[in-house]
């Protein structure tokens, strides 16, 4: 048998997270995940946003967790040699004169992330903008896919990483213990994503599994330097680490709740295509098509903390649509938990659903 002592299931955001943070604290853990290159981590496009919706509201603890997420990515990423995180700002083009209209409301009220162009400079070269512009400034845009895959690396020269699928079936949980194949541990912590919806100790949290997709363009003369927002968003997409002369941009993305696969569909794409030929003025060739499955919560705040019956199993999950930013945050807390027995943030413990899942 092997001993360790924190089985962490799933190295999406929650368990790359999870894990760097309890690295940091000097505690032992190995990681399980099976590769899938369609996880919602892998295809999101890394935005931190600031504000958020067509009511131009400020996102839960965005002060907090913008500098929390720019100066915890800066070191995550050096400690890496990579560089992964850039202060942006957010072109959004207005679609109509109410949205417009809208936007100037929330501008005083907003100061400190809202403001005006004085006149459409030369994007007009790039796109049409019958309505004018604002701007969310600041954002932060994250090269997901080098810390995953950075990280995994790292985690595999070390001897913490299996790649392979986790089988429920064989984990005995009796006595308090994990037992999992060869490994012994003093917990196990799901970071699986949406799977936990069909893990049975967990599948009583009110998920709200909600399918993204995106597809990945090459244009050719649009500057890599900006966020783009009509609707939809087109985001630099890194190459190989490289942003600034990228050509690539990620492009979506939906929020169905009602989908029936978890597939790319054809609907997507083309209306996808319409709705950017109707706003970009440059050319463009549609590269890669992806979609996937947000672990989304109905009240829409994560699920941090271990289970009241089964107190050996935790769960980090529940981000939503706001993965890059609430996973660091609630990592943390999650690790500084099991370590040291830090409290968790009311609104993500899992102690808010102790009734339900003690049944
Ligand atoms: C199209 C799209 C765009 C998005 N854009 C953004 C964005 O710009 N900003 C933002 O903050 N958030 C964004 N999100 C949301 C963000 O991606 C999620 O909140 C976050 O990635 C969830 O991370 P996770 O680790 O909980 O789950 P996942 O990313 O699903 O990771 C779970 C991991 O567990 C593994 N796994 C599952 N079951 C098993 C098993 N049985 N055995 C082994 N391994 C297993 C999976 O392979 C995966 O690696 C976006 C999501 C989508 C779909």
């Amino acid at each position: 048998m092997v001993k360790t002592d924190t089985i962490i299931i799933g190295q999406g955001l929650c368990g790359t997270w999870l894990s760097w943070w309890l690295d940091q604290l000097g505690h032992d853990f190995i990681v399980i995940d099976n590769d899938r290159p369609q996880s919602s981590s892998r295809i999101a496009s890394g935005v931190i946003n600031p504000v958020t919706g067509r009511a131009i509201a400020e996102t839960w603890m965005a002060d907090q967790l913008l500098q929390f997420c720019l100066e915890n990515y800066t070191a995550f990423g050096d400690s890496l040699g990579i560089h992964c995180i850039e202060t942006v700002d957010i072109l959004h083009s207005f679609p109509t004169a109410q949205m417009r209209d809208a936007f100037d409301k929330r501008l005083p009220q907003l100061p400190a992330y809202l403001t005006k162009p004085e006149d459409n400079g030369n994007w007009e070269n790039y796109f049409h903008l019958p309505f004018g512009l604002g701007i969310i400034y600041p954002a932060l845009l994250i090269d997901l896919n080098l810390i995953l895959s950075r990280w995994q690396k790292k985690l595999r020269d070390h001897h913490k990483l299996h790649i392979e699928t986790f089988d429920r079936s064989v984990l005995d949980l009796s006595g308090g213990k994990v037992v999992y194949k060869d490994f012994m541990a003093n917990r196990i912590i799901f970071c699986d994503g949406y799977a936990s919806m069909q893990n049975p100790l967990f599948n009583r949290l009110p998920f709200a599994a909600n399918k993204g997709e995106a597809l990945l363009l090459k244009i050719a003369d649009l500057p890599a330097t900006h966020i783009y927002k009509r609707g939809l968003s087109l985001v630099p997409f890194p190459h190989a680490g490289e942003r600034s002369d990228t050509q690539y941009f990620w492009a979506g993305s939906t929020y169905d709740n009602e989908f029936t696969d978890e597939g790319p569909t054809e609907a997507f794409r083309k209306k996808t295509e319409q709705q950017i030929s109707n706003w970009l003025k440059l050319p463009f060739t549609v590269v890669d098509h992806w979609a996937a499955i947000r672990p989304a919560t109905i009240e829409r705040r994560p699920f941090a903390g271990m289970h009241p019956v089964h107190e050996q199993v935790g769960i980090l999950n529940g981000t939503g649509t706001k993965g890059c930013s609430l996973a660091p945050w609630f990592g943390k807390q999650l690790a500084e938990h099991l370590v040291n027995g830090a409290e968790i943030h009311a609104e993500a413990s899992l102690e808010r659903f102790s009734r339900i899942l003690s049944v």
